[in-house]
């Protein structure tokens, strides 16, 4: 059997007449960038959410580093992020001139620990960005509660935990501003490059949407120095087309992520641990285990697609070397980088298939 790591076949062959349908209005209307289909995905994405405000941008990094930039985050500022995420978090940080601290996260969780952040903060710090990593949320009480002590910022990098909840509310909405990507790969996923922000403060999403428009408030007047990163009308209409279908996506990760958990038993493999509280959507379903990389040769040679998040920490990445943080310094992060393993998760995964890979890791 030969089963992929990711596969948007199921989804694409489900959602196919309502994405042509999407393409065809575009299409129809001749109008690419700025029109009516931007708008109504960044109504719906807001409401989706229970935010006030969304604001479409070309991606999920600038989603992250235009709130950065929009907080007036800068040069001499201090940002705190979680030693084991995707880089994008850190690259929102130094893009807009600031240092990324680095706060190592809890190893049942793979997500920031909350009483580690204390200890990092200077009087340089501005903001906290707590990542909800692999779609399983932080711990966003004692986050919240440690921020508004200091008077920092959060926001929340919520790249790959679309949908996802703590106690109860969705993530996004709990620190000043947040960013989402729609990578193809992501729980919600564009035909292409695409992300937004989420806020609640109307000034700051005015600010955002200037920024990614050339700095400008209204037409050739320009307020800030800005970018350009805007939703594209193809892409917020796929998008569009997908988000009803999003729950009902993510309830059958859900379904399989306890599948998993329920059915593998090999005492080498270590599961995910999920919270009290955390409603995670499983962008990811990691493992840990201390023979990782014979774990993933003999998967892969049993068809069975995996990856791993993340092979390299940001701290020891090439272009993080003037941080000067040296090897060993953030033993959580590089323990999890070499043992954590991705196994295949995906809407529209068969039974037959899941039981494969059980079967497999349970034979390890
Ligand atoms: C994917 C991702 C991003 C960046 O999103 P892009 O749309 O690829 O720019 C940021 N943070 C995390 C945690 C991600 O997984």
């Amino acid at each position: 059997m030969n089963i992929p790591f990711v596969s948007f076949l199921p989804m694409e062959r489900e959602l196919e007449n309502s994405i042509r349908a999407s393409f065809e209005r575009v299409f129809e209307s001749s109008r690419y960038i700025g029109g009516s289909e931007d708008r109504s995905f960044e109504i719906a994405f807001a409401d989706y959410c229970g935010s006030k405000f969304c604001i479409g941008v070309g991606n999920g990094l600038d989603a992250l580093m235009l709130s950065l930039k929009a907080l007036g985050i800068k040069e001499g500022d201090e940002v705190i992020v979680p030693s084991d995420t995707y880089i994008a978090t850190a690259l929102a940080v130094t893009y807009v001139g600031a240092k990324p601290v680095f706060v190592e996260p809890d190893i049942r969780t793979f997500n920031i620990d909350p009483d580690r952040i204390e200890a990092a903060i200077t009087e340089n710090t501005k903001a906290v960005m707590p990542v909800h990593l692999y779609g399983q949320p932080c711990d966003m009480d004692p986050i919240m509660a440690t921020a508004e002590k200091y008077g920092l910022y959060v926001v929340e990098d919520c790249a790959q935990a679309h949908g996802a909840s703590y106690k109860g509310r969705k993530v996004g909405t709990f620190g000043i501003a947040a960013g989402f990507s729609f990578y193809p790969g992501k729980n919600l996923g564009a035909l292409g490059d695409a992300g937004a922000v989420v806020t609640d403060d109307a000034d700051l999403a005015d600010k955002i949407r200037a920024l990614g428009n050339y700095g400008s408030d209204y037409k050739y007047h320009h307020i800030y120095k800005g970018n350009n990163s805007r939703l594209d009308e193809l892409q917020a209409a796929f998008l569009s087309a997908k988000l009803p279908h999003l729950d009902r996506m993510n309830r059958e990760r859900q379904r399989i992520a306890r599948v998993y958990t329920e059915s593998i038993i090999n005492p080498k493999i270590i599961k995910p641990y999920v919270p009290e509280g955390c409603g995670p959507v499983w962008h990811i379903y990691a493992i840990r285990c201390a023979e990782r990389d014979a774990l993933e040769r003999y998967l892969n040679e049993k068809g069975i697609g995996t990856n791993k998040h993340y092979p390299i920490p940001m701290h020891l990445q090439e272009c993080y070397k003037d941080l000067n943080i040296p090897k060993g310094s953030l033993p959580v992060a590089e323990e999890i980088s070499s043992t954590e393993l991705s196994i295949p998760m995906y809407y529209g995964m068969t039974d037959d298939e899941t039981e494969y890979v059980i079967d497999a890791i349970n034979r390890f």
